[in-house]
C-alpha cells in the first residue's frame, strides 16, 4: 500500500489544524474540526447521558420551530404532533419553513434532486452543516486517516465538481489536499483503468467516491489480469456498496473499503460496521423509519427514512423524509461500538417493482440471490410494463446456469409468479441523471 505518512505529512497536518482554527472556522463561522473533537468525546457519556442529552436536543428544536416557523406555528411541542414532511412540501410553500430568525443564522446553499430530476435548492444551516463534516472527520479518523491527509474524491457528476464550486470550498479543498481532478461520471474500461492508475499515483491516503465508479475502477483492474496498491482506506459514498463491489475493490486495491450513508440535507453521516450496520450519529438526528401508513416500523423492517435534525435552525428539518427507503438496525449492535443503527439502506424510495395486484416490493426484497451468485458483478431490475420483469446483469467469471436459476427462481417466488422473468447479460444499465446506478427501474 501507498501513501506512509511521514514528517512532512504530520507537520502539514498540525499545520493544517491550526489554521482551520484560528482562520477558517471563525471566517465560515462553522466550527467543524473543533466539532469533531467534541462529538469524538460525546460518546464518551454513558447510554443514559447520551440519550438524555438527545431528548433535550430534539425538545429544544422542537420549541424553537413551533415559536419561529410559520408552518409549526401553534403545534404542541412533541414530535408526534409534527407531520411527516418531503421536499416537495418545502418546495410547495419554501418561505412557511423559514424561521423568522434565518438571516440571522448563517446557512451553506445545498443542491439536490438532479439525480432524480426533481431539483431542489435550499439553504442548510451552517451549524447542521458542521455537524455533519465534524462527524464525517472523526469517523475517517477511527479509520486512521486524519484531516489534512491527501485524498482523491471520485466519481462525482461534473455539477458538483470544480465548475460549480465557490471559491471558498475550492480553497478548501485545495489546504485540505483533497485531490478533485479525477472526478466525473462513469465511463468505460479503458478510461475506468487508467483512472485507476492515476488515482493510485496521487500517493493519496484515501479514495472517497461513488461506489459504482470505484467497482468500475477495480474490475477493469481485475480484468486486465492486475492489481494495484490502493490507499489504507476506501470510503464509498451515494450508493448502496454490493458484496460483489466490494470484493473486487479489496482485491484489485488491497485497501479497507468502508460504506457511508449520508443524506444532503445533513441529518446523517453514517458508516458501516463490519457487522453490517450503518452506525449512526446519535447527536446530529432523530432517525425513524415508518411504514406506508407513517407508522413505525420495527427493527429489520423496511420503510421510509426520516429524520429530525437537531441542529438546523436556519430551516428546520423536522420529520423529514429523505426519500431513502431503510430498515433499523439494533440498538446495541455486535461489533460493539456505540449507537443507533440502520441495517441496510436499500435505494431511492420510488424505486418500487409493482405487482398486478397492487402490492409494492422495496429492493431489498430481491437482493438475497445477487449476494449468492458468484457471476453477478451489478444488476439492474427493469420492469417495463405491469405485467413482466427484466432482470440486467453484467456477468463475471462464474456466471452460467446456476446463478440464472437461482434469481428467477426466487424473483418468481417473491412475486408471487406474477410476472414473466426475464434475464439479460447484453442491455446496458440506466443510470440517473446524477450518474448513479439505480437497483429498480419502472417504466410506467
Ligand atoms: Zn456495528
Amino acid at each position: 500500500m501507498s501513501g506512509a505518512v511521514g514528517r512532512f505529512d504530520r507537520l502539514y497536518r498540525r499545520i493544517l489544524a491550526l489554521a482551520t482554527r484560528t482562520v477558517v472556522e471563525p471566517v465560515l463561522g462553522a466550527g467543524y474540526l473543533s466539532l469533531a473533537d467534541e462529538r469524538e468525546r460525546w460518546w464518551e457519556q454513558n447510554p443514559a447521558e447520551r440519550d438524555q442529552w438527545r431528548a433535550e436536543a430534539l425538545d429544544s428544536i422542537l420549541r424553537y420551530a413551533v415559536a419561529t416557523v410559520p408552518f409549526h406555528r401553534s403545534r404542541t411541542p412533541r414530535l408526534a404532533d409534527f407531520p411527516l414532511v418531503d421536499k416537495q412540501s418545502f418546495i410547495a410553500e419554501p418561505a412557511a419553513h423559514l424561521s423568522d430568525e434565518h438571516r440571522k443564522l448563517p446557512a451553506v446553499e445545498k443542491h439536490t434532486g438532479g439525480s432524480t430530476g426533481d431539483p431542489w435548492n435550499y439553504p442548510l444551516d451552517r451549524r447542521a452543516w458542521a455537524e455533519s463534516y465534524a462527524t464525517q472527520i472523526y469517523r475517517f479518523r477511527q479509520h486512521g486517516v486524519d484531516y489534512g491527509d491527501r485524498r482523491v474524491l471520485l466519481g462525482f457528476p461534473a455539477s458538483l465538481g470544480l465548475q460549480g464550486m465557490g471559491w471558498s470550498k475550492r480553497l478548501r479543498l485545495l489546504a485540505e489536499r483533497t485531490d478533485v481532478s479525477l472526478s466525473g461520471l462513469r465511463v468505460d474500461p479503458a478510461a475506468s483503468l487508467r483512472r485507476a492508475e492515476q488515482a493510485v499515483d496521487r500517493r493519496a491516503r484515501m479514495w472517497y467516491g461513488y461506489a459504482s465508479t470505484i467497482a468500475t475502477m477495480a474490475s477493469a483492474v481485475l480484468d486486465a489480469g492486475r492489481t494495484l496498491p490502493g490507499p489504507e482506506l476506501i470510503v464509498t459514498m451515494a450508493e448502496p456498496l454490493w458484496p460483489s463491489w466490494r470484493s473486487d475493490i479489496v482485491d484489485a486495491f488491497g485497501s479497507e473499503v468502508v460504506e457511508e450513508y449520508g443524506c444532503n440535507d445533513g441529518g446523517i453521516m453514517s458508516h458501516r460496521c463490519h457487522a453490517g450496520n450503518f452506525h449512526l450519529a446519535d447527536h446530529q438526528s432523530l432517525v425513524e423509519v415508518v411504514d406506508g401508513a407513517d407508522a413505525p416500523c420495527p427493527p429489520g423492517v423496511d420503510g421510509a427514512i426520516v429524520i429530525t435534525n437537531f441542529h438546523a435552525r436556519h430551516m428546520p428539518f423536522i420529520r423529514y423524509r429523505v426519500g431513502d427507503i431503510g430498515a433499523l438496525g439494533p440498538q446495541r449492535c455486535p461489533c460493539g461500538n456505540p449507537g443507533r443503527t440502520l441495517a441496510r439502506v436499500t435505494g431511492r424510495s420510488g424505486d418500487l417493482v409493482r405487482l398486478p395486484d397492487g402490492t409494492e416490493l422495496v429492493p431489498a426484497t430481491f437482493f438475497n440471490p445477487f449476494n449468492l451468485a458468484v457471476g453477478v458483478r451489478r444488476w439492474q431490475l427493469v420492469q417495463p410494463d405491469p405485467g413482466s420483469l427484466l432482470v440486467r446483469i453484467e456477468p463475471r467469471n462464474g456466471w452460467g446456469e446456476h446463478d440464472r436459476s437461482l434469481i428467477v427462481d426466487w424473483i418468481r417466488e417473491q412475486t408471487g409468479h406474477q410476472l414473466a422473468v426475464g434475464i439479460t447479460d447484453s442491455e446496458p444499465f440506466e443510470l440517473t441523471g446524477g450518474g448513479k446506478h439505480k437497483v429498480i427501474v419502472r417504466h410506467f
